[in-house]
């Protein structure tokens, strides 16, 4: 018998932009020393109250906007309520379904192996992290600095049919909230974390109905893309096996499992029979508020064309390959100095070409980002500019790009301070090719029209003359004009 997989995933993006955390006032920034960034909310002393961060609010709005779900009239959030130690005032504050969260019924187009999709998203709710714990030895330590980061945590219906779909997924997304300036999605600091729900059914039953679902299966706070890619594939290899050795209904059961990436299996941590009730209510200490029209125009007004757009838009408008257009729409940062330079005239092409090229080999070696270079798309256009109209060669203009970076100096200034400006004028050309015949008489006598590299030894008596500044065409075309006449 065939299968299919039913894949579902639970996203959690940290806001790292938000300056402070969603219900207190302590920085919500990254930070390698444990419970610095804390204040008596977020260690749940006795009568804290929450102060809602009107930023993450509209972060999170920005994100239900831009994941086309449907935004409730008013703001609620809700409690749930458990005993651990990383939530010591015993309760999260977060959104459930009733009141209506962020944002429910979406959907999200990506791409997957150049194919399109699209995942229906179930809901988008903001909630506070919590507390992060580190086992060490027989003793648990707790650092509170994550404790009320925010938290948006964004739910798919079950659409994805392999791991490389959710994969995709998760790139896409990472990439609208980067576009969107809500997080930088930094995997290595916890930025994202994902719960991943897998089933199988029977390839020849109706997915739409639930009863024909298989047991669902989760793997909690897989942190990393590859490691959802692959915990799925072993998932699903996992539950197939146990349908084809009857062992399915014992093996295969409503549980959570946890991704161990070292042997890479999935391995069981408890079963979802003892789900405990979270008594879930509206938190008291926030009053429900109005989301009007007019906010959230003014938030949808904000969001940017994302790299998804952006790329198509480059292929089908600039002509740019597919391969140079993901490479720019990659980061956001790039790809606004693309089109910053592109709007100051610059043909897009070449501009491209320099980004993808020079600048970007240029920031990965240094190990830094397009706000720490000195250069600006005026720059880069001057640049452009002058070896289109030859003032300098494309060899120069190399050489410029890089001294711009380094000394921190215009292209245009750095041509002029160290005369580079390219000879084109064909008279002193002509000049200067005569003095090279008169000086090279025996060499010139030998000349040989039909071997091509003949030339090449003229051409450099010129450039030797010239320290390399005599445009390379027309000095060619004019000794070669004089020899060929000279021989005849
Ligand atoms: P829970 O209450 O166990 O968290 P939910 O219904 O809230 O379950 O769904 C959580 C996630 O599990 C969602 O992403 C959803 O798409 C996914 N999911 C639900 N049913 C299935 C299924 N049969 N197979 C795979 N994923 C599923
Ligand atoms: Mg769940």
């Amino acid at each position: 018998m065939a299968y299919k997989a039913m894949i579902g995933l639970e996203m959690h993006c940290e806001f790292s932009e938000t300056n402070s955390k969603v219900f207190s006032s302590a920085r919500n920034s990254y930070s390698v020393t444990p419970n610095e960034n804390i204040v008596p909310y977020d260690m749940g002393f006795p009568g804290v109250l929450p102060v809602v961060n009107k930023k993450a609010v509209e972060y999170a709005l920005m994100a239900s906007l831009a994941t086309n779900c449907k935004q409730p009239e008013y703001m609620y959030f809700e409690r749930k309520n458990y005993y651990y130690p990383d939530m010591p005032k015993n309760y999260q504050i977060t959104q459930e379904t009733k009141p209506i969260p962020v944002g429910i019924y979406g959907y999200v187009d990506y791409e997957c192996n150049g194919e399109e999709k699209r995942v229906r998203i179930n809901n988008i709710h903001l909630e506070e992290d919590a507390a992060s714990s580190d086992h060490l030895y027989d003793t648990t330590v707790i650092d509170y600095n994550r404790a009320g980061n925010p938290l948006l945590e964004l739910v798919t219906e079950p659409d994805f049919r392999n791991g490389e779909e959710a994969e995709s997924f998760l790139e896409h997304m990472r990439s609208v909230y980067q576009y969107l300036g809500v997080s930088e999605c930094d995997t290595k600091k916890g930025h994202i974390r994902c719960d991943v729900n897998v089933s199988i059914i029977d390839e020849s039953l109706d997915e739409e109905d639930p009863s024909n679902w298989g047991t669902k299966v989760e793997m909690k706070n897989v942190n990393s893309f590859g490691g959802v890619r692959e915990c799925i594939k072993y998932e699903i290899k996992r539950q197939i096996k146990a349908k084809e050795n009857g062992t399915y209904d014992t093996e295969v059961v409503q549980e959570t499992r946890r991704w161990d990436e070292e042997t890479g299996t999935t391995i069981s941590m408890r079963s979802k029979v003892d789900a405990v009730d979270y008594k879930y209510f509206v938190e008291p200490n926030i009053p429900k508020y109005k989301i009007t029209k007019e906010w959230l125009e003014q938030i949808r007004s904000s969001i940017p064309e994302f790299a998804y757009d952006r790329k198509k838009r480059y292929i089908n408008e600039y002509g740019l390959s597919e391969y140079d257009a993901t490479i720019l729409v990659k980061e956001k940062k790039n790809s606004d100095f693309f089109e910053e330079t592109v709007k100051l005239g610059t043909n897009p092409k070449e501009a491209c070409n320099w980004i993808n090229g020079m600048l970007l080999s240029y920031l990965n070696t240094n190990m830094i980002t397009i706000d720490d270079i000195f250069m600006t798309p005026d720059m880069l256009r001057d640049l452009i500019k002058m070896i289109d109209e030859k003032t300098i060669s494309s060899k120069q203009g190399k050489d410029v790009f890089t001294k711009c970076l380094e000394q921190k100096k215009e292209p245009e200034k750095i041509v002029k301070d160290e005369g580079m400006m390219q000879i084109t004028d064909e008279n002193k050309i002509e000049e200067i090719v005569n003095e090279v015949l008169s000086e090279n008489s025996e060499q010139a006598k030998d000349y040989d029209p039909s071997n091509p590299k003949a030339l090449d030894y003229f051409i450099g008596q010129i450039m030797k003359k010239t320290r390399g500044k005599a445009n390379p065409s027309i000095a060619s075309k004019i000794m070669k004009e004089k020899l060929d006449n000279m021989n005849k």
